[in-house]
């Protein structure tokens, strides 16, 4: 099967004839199923969790920070979201996930996604240190910061989101690498210990195209020391598009399952309402 369970509707609306061009673009790319898998700050319920984690002080990280939260975001309630998607089931494969943030507050976010019923939940570490990393108007802090330290904390992010228990796959693993900020230190530490963490929660690798053609890094997430690790302690994997315009539902999928195959992979995980079952690549 081919599947793609990683895009986002932020750019557009809940509008038919908006994502109609995500069906489009999945059935030009012979996709069996789609998912989305909305970003937390789409949300109102997660609006507090975000000023609590994200720098929004007087710094001009915190000043754009601020501005970015007040742009666009919390915009849909979570019921409106399933609404939408309930309406597109009617016509369509689509499967109703969801892209959550590295929140401190687990219990919290626990709280709010047990009220719904999710096909799948992505965690992604999104911040740093308070700092939303992938962005490119904060691309200065990686200068600012020690690499080493980034690494750190970006597997300690994973140890925590995989020790919530509340996940069942992580998202573009390693996209630290997206700006291309290579470490020159030996990261196999920090590469197997996310492995762990994983393996131990019963958790898949989000095989994400995204990192391909949205960041200077140009490669998939996560790249292939990782997935060396990765198949060695046999986690299973989805590969998604993080698909944010219509147009680029599936992009790269052939590239990401010849990508997947060089590591021994020939199945990928379907889900429903958060049952996983292997369907083989095709
Ligand atoms: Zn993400
Ligand atoms: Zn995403």
């Amino acid at each position: 099967m081919r599947i793609d369970y990683h895009m986002h509707l932020e750019y557009g609306d809940y509008d038919e004839t908006w994502v109609q061009g995500f069906f489009d673009a999945a059935k030009s790319r012979k996709l069996d199923e789609i998912g989305f898998s909305e970003h937390t700050h789409t949300f109102p319920d997660f609006e507090q969790l975000y000023y609590d984690d994200l720098i929004v002080d007087a710094s001009p990280t915190g000043i754009f920070q601020r501005k970015w939260l007040q742009t666009n975001k919390f915009k849909h309630t979570i019921q409106d979201y399933f609404d939408f998607a309930h309406r597109l089931q009617e016509r369509h494969a689509v499967k109703i996930g969801v892209e959550v943030c590295n929140f401190r507050d687990q219990a919290a976010v626990k709280k709010i996604l047990d009220a719904w019923d999710f096909d799948y939940r992505i965690a992604s570490v999104h911040f740093l240190f308070g700092w939303a990393y992938d962005t490119k108007a904060l691309i200065d802090e990686w200068q600012r910061r020690d690499l080493r330290a980034i690494w750190a904390e970006y597997t300690s992010e994973v140890e925590r989101l995989a020790a919530s228990g509340l996940y069942d796959v992580l998202g573009h693993p390693f996209n630290i690498r997206l700006f291309k900020f290579f470490p020159t230190f030996d990261v196999t530490e920090y590469l197997e210990r996310v492995a762990v963490a994983l393996k131990n929660a019963d958790m898949a690798v989000d095989v994400n195209t995204g990192t391909m053609y949205r960041y200077p890094v140009a490669e998939i997430s996560p790249y292939a020391d990782f997935m060396k690790v990765a198949a060695a302690y046999e986690l299973p994997i989805i590969i998604t598009s993080d698909a944010h315009n219509p147009e680029d539902c599936g992009r790269f999928h052939d590239e990401a399952v010849e990508y997947v195959r060089a590591f021994g992979y020939d199945k990928v995980l379907r889900f429903s309402k958060r049952q996983r079952e292997f369907v083989n690549l095709s």
